[in-house]
């Protein structure tokens, strides 16, 4: 199964998708960043592949 994940564009930290598909928008976990990452952020493709495949990524 394909992983997908979004990368903090601060700080380099990676979150998984489904985190972001849970909160939509979340603070970075990174230690002191402040970043906040949205759902939104992920490419077009990234966010299509993710929905499509919704069920296999709930955990
Ligand atoms: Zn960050």
């Amino acid at each position: 199964m394909r992983i997908i994940t979004h990368t903090c564009p601060v700080c380099d930290t990676v979150v998984a998708a489904n985190e972001l598909e849970d909160n939509r928008v979340m603070k970075c976990p990174g230690l002191r960043c402040q970043e906040v990452l949205r759902f939104e952020e992920l490419s077009e493709n990234a966010r299509e592949h993710f929905l499509e495949y919704r069920e296999r990524y709930q955990i």
